[in-house]
């Protein structure tokens, strides 16, 4: 029950006022950690696992990349927008996303996912590919590559097929990085506030490159998320703060039940 963890404020921080709640903030109890400003209001971010979480925005409830139980979003409200990087087993599952698709929920996903998805989510969905832009109640939304570039993981994330996202709000700007290197459209990226960026080998990154690459673009914070792997590929997210310069706040998320 993710209520009891312990990233969750008590009863007694809500009494002495040092957590502030928006109306659009179904959940009751917040981490004050995991509330950013934005000139519209405030985000509330929700990891959820791995690569999953849940952003509640003055634009609405924003899912990216939900896979899993979806008892996993029940405390949470409903998706206005699901926004998928990619096809991978830990982006994209088609009978989760069935589950917690709601009558005024629309996605947004790369052409190869929207190619794969039901006909009834397909109806709720828009395809776009790296480059292009859409919008949501007006946050606009570019398509960032995702890719790998180290020549025996170039077959995990071929150049062109998976998205990144930039979510443009009011005055603040949030990146999503999917499943990639350290890529030079990620390093080129220009005011970002919050970034959520992956690493685990073999199919992303190691610290190294993810630190080296948060020098170059400078998010005023970043989650590593995305961290753990098999046989050794799991990257150590405090060895990454580590190596991450002062110009970035790394913010630890509950992202493997710890
Ligand atoms: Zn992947
Ligand atoms: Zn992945």
């Amino acid at each position: 029950m993710r209520l009891t963890r312990r990233r969750f404020v008590t009863t007694t921080a809500m009494a002495a006022g040092t957590v502030t709640f928006l109306p659009y903030m179904a959940r009751a109890q917040m981490a004050e950690g995991d509330m950013f400003s934005t000139d519209a209001g405030d985000i509330a971010v929700h990891p959820i696992a791995h690569a999953s979480f849940v952003m509640e925005t003055p634009a609405g409830v924003i899912y990216v990349d939900p896979v899993g139980d979806p008892a996993s979003y029940a405390d949470l409200p409903a998706p206005d927008l699901i926004l998928i990087t990619h096809e991978h087993g830990d982006h994209y599952n088609a009978d989760t996303l069935a589950a917690l698709v709601g009558e005024s929920t629309v996605m947004i996903a790369n052409p190869a996912v929207h190619g794969m998805l039901s006909d009834d989510l397909k109806a709720k969905a828009s395809a776009i590919a790296n480059g292009e832009s859409s919008e949501f109640n007006g946050v606009a939304i570019d398509a960032i590559p995702a890719y790998n570039t180290t020549e025996e993981r170039k077959n995990f994330h071929p150049q062109g097929r998976d998205n990144g996202y930039v979510l443009s709000f009011d005055g603040f700007r949030v990146y999503i990085s999917g499943d990639t290197e350290d890529i030079p459209e990620m390093r080129a990226l220009e005011n970002i506030d919050l970034a959520f960026l992956c690493m685990n080998l073999p199919f992303t990154m190691d610290v190294e490159q993810a630190a080296s690459a948060v020098e170059e673009f400078k998010p005023t914070y970043v989650y590593p998320y995305h961290y753990r792997g098999r046989d050794g590929g799991t990257q150590d997210p405090q060895e990454f703060a580590s190596l991450v310069g002062d110009a970035t706040e790394v913010k630890m998320g509950d992202w493997y039940g710890g």
